[in-house]
């Protein structure tokens, strides 16, 4: 019989990071709780069984969404749901609403963290490949301080991180949005609030005239970790890409993509998705840059 019941755990819900920090430290397989929309499911399951949770969802100053002179600033308990509700990211950063509308369903998106997404490691979370694609980076904090860690880096293996067991994610920061990006994230499911089939995340930086100086093309559930297709962006920049570029990114894309054979479909129209969305979210991103009619 499928278990429903968490195993026993002490629960504690500090009023500050470092108190938080000073937990995990000294209680044995202690874990951050944040949503628990991915971590509560996984106890009920018994596939998870910490003895200590730190809930830090009730310290204060950890959910906000900031823009300061250089970066978009998301606090770790930010709900994925006020990235919805942000004009700030409506406007400016559409890869990151892209991806946030699709992201489960509301009442998961009510309770789900910003940074629960990122730290999970489930190559089927949504956001970090737009991390990737934004070339990102997190800042963490630990008993020796602060460090801060680019997305590229963090993501080892499936629910593996570069996380120790006593840092916490405090914050994400994204490159400010500059006159001539553009982003786009798609994502194709099985059915509404489902994870991805595959989804591809785009973002792009152009000039004036439309040539592409920067791109960063990202990969969900095709591989065991979130998959940065450096290829493919590397076929759309220092150039006005045509629409053969285009194609031939979506190609590249396909050949970095990972996929295993499961539930949502054979690797081979796994590749196939990728290659598609690529090229339509391509297409999308520069449009949205100005850089495309
Ligand atoms: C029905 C359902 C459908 C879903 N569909 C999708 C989907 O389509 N796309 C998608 O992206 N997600 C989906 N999710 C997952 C959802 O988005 C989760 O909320 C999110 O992945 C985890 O956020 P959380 O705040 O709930 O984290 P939690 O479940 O509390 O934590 C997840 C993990 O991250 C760690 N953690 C959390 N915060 C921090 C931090 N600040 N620092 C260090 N470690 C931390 C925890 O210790 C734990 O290991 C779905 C979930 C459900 C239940």
């Amino acid at each position: 019989m499928t278990e429903v019941i968490p195993p026993e755990f002490e629960y504690h819900a500090p009023g500050s990071v470092d108190e938080a920090i000073g937990l995990l430290q000294n209680s044995g397989e202690a874990k951050v709780l944040a949503g628990g929309q991915s971590l509560l499911p996984l106890m009920k399951l018994r596939l998870a069984a910490p003895k200590t949770l730190v809930d830090i969802t009730r310290i204060p100053k950890l959910s906000y969404v900031n823009e300061t002179t250089d970066c978009l600033c998301l606090g770790a308990t930010t709900k994925i749901n006020d990235l919805n509700d942000s004009a700030l990211i409506r406007n400016r950063y559409p890869l990151l609403a892209d991806a946030a509308q699709h992201i489960a369903d509301p009442l998961v998106r009510n309770m789900g963290t910003v940074g629960g997404n990122v730290c999970h490691g489930d190559p089927g979370n949504d956001l970090p490949a737009c991390m990737l694609a934004y070339g990102a980076s997190y800042v963490v904090r630990g008993p020796k301080g602060n460090r801060t860690i680019p997305a590229q880096g963090f993501y080892q293996d499936t629910f593996v991180t570069s996380l120790d067991p006593s840092e916490i994610l405090v914050e994400v920061q994204v490159p400010k949005a500059q006159p001539g990006d553009g982003g786009a994230y798609l994502k194709m499911e099985r059915k509404v609030s489902d994870f991805a089939i595959a989804a591809v995340a785009v973002q792009l930086r152009t000039d004036s005239r439309g040539t592409v100086n920067q791109a960063g093309i990202a990969l969900t559930n095709v591989g065991p970790t979130v998959l940065l297709a450096s290829q493919a962006a590397g076929q759309l920049t220092t150039k006005k890409p045509t629409n053969a570029d285009i194609l031939a990114a979506g190609k590249l894309a396909a050949e970095a993509a990972q996929p295993n054979s499961d539930l949502r479909g054979p690797a081979e129209f796994k590749r196939g998705v990728v290659q598609t969305l690529t090229q339509r979210a391509v297409k999308l991103a520069l449009w949205r840059a100005g850089g495309m009619s």
